[in-house]
């Protein structure tokens, strides 16, 4: 029987995220030029009615699937009925809670 062929690291962990964390509303995750992000590693958008993650398709693939893991933490965090200080800083105490379960869980299980 052939051998199942395994997901590389950066389809491998978004995949894992879209599972184990589905989001309450569509949101596309898309591999963008760096001079569309102006240099960013990845970028979080919501529009009202739907999410869009960017991530630096020039980033090493390592580098891909962490940034995921953070954009996707913002995501997970923009779902939740505690407004976010865009103005501000949003990484705040929510965020950090987020994106260490986000990061602790794809260390031993993605
Ligand atoms: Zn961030």
């Amino acid at each position: 029987m052939p051998k199942k062929k395994r997901l590389k690291l950066y389809p491998r962990t978004k995949k894992w995220l879209r599972r184990n964390y589905p989001l309450p509303w569509p949101c596309r995750i898309r591999l963008t030029d760096e001079g569309t992000i102006k240099g960013l590693l990845g970028q979080f958008l919501h529009d009202g009615e739907r999410g869009l993650i960017r991530i630096c398709k020039q980033s090493p693939m390592p580098i891909q699937a962490e940034t995921l893991i953070e954009e996707y933490a913002h995501a997970l965090r923009h779902a939740l009925p505690v407004d976010v200080d865009y103005d501000g800083e949003p990484h705040d105490a929510i965020f950090w809670a987020i994106y260490g379960e986000l990061i602790n869980k794809w260390r031993s299980n993605c």
